[in-house]
């Protein structure tokens, strides 16, 4: 038997101090932990939570910053390209544009939904959580904002849009002239924002501060009615 299973066994462990593994559905029983601590799966190592007291103004500095390099990188000329005594200027925003006028209105937008609508939505939802969550104040939106957090997460491709584009812009070089504009700078600090954004967001800690703030009170199973006690009552009631 492993040192974890007479824990588990006990009645002090709560319901809410179990969780489930993502990959392999084992259970684990979360400790109280310090700023720092990670707990992984025993059975396949994948990490489970990791626990640090300033995660909400990590998030919230993060998700600001994300916002204004966004607006930048929007407004703001992203790169010129000069090739047989032409000029190009493009920008962010013109992308999905010109995917839309060369017949492409899917593609455009897949484009526009990966790279700029969702990331920039769910910018938007992470500030409406982790602001309530930092003030303590509870508000109606908190949990549905929460689950759209963590959904629109998996379809923010933002690193992956720079990547690409960094290898094209690379192949690019050799048959024109480019120079980079602020918006592509911009747009290479929102990525890096975002990605950090999203690596100080721990989904266990936050549904707990999400429920801790919308449920208050003292968060204990009720333990199972004394067999005696319950005996007493009936007879007293039948008398
Ligand atoms: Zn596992």
């Amino acid at each position: 038997m492993s040192p974890e299973e007479p824990m588990l066994a006990s009645a002090a462990i709560r319901h809410e101090d179990l969780i489930a593994c993502p990959s392999c559905d084992n259970l684990t029983a979360i400790p109280a932990l310090q700023h720092g601590d990670a707990v992984f799966c025993r059975h396949c190592n994948h990490p489970l939570t990791q626990y640090q007291h300033n995660a909400y103004d990590q998030v919230i500095a993060y998700a600001v910053t994300t916002l204004i390099l966004f607006v930048i990188a929007n407004t703001s000329a992203f790169l010129t390209l000069q090739a047989t005594g032409s000029e190009n200027l493009m920008t962010l925003p013109g992308a999905p544009l010109a995917f839309y006028e060369r017949g492409m209105p899917v593609l455009a937008f897949i484009v526009s939904s990966v790279i700029l609508t969702l990331p920039f939505l769910h910018t938007l939802l992470v500030l409406l959580v982790y602001v309530p969550l930092k003030l303590g104040k509870p508000t109606a939106w908190l949990i549905l904002s929460g689950r759209l957090v963590f959904i629109i997460a998996a379809w923010c491709m933002v690193d992956v849009f720079l990547i690409a584009l960094v290898v094209s812009l690379v192949k690019l070089r050799t048959m024109a002239t480019i120079t980079l504009g602020i918006g592509f700078w911009a747009y290479v600090g929102f990525a890096i924002s975002f990605t950090l954004m999203i690596s100080h967001i721990d989904r266990l800690q936050c549904w707990r501060a999400i429920d801790a703030l919308m449920n208050p009170g003292p968060r204990t199973l009720k333990p199972p009615p004394d067999p005696l006690t319950h005996t007493q009552a009936t007879e007293a009631k039948g008398s």
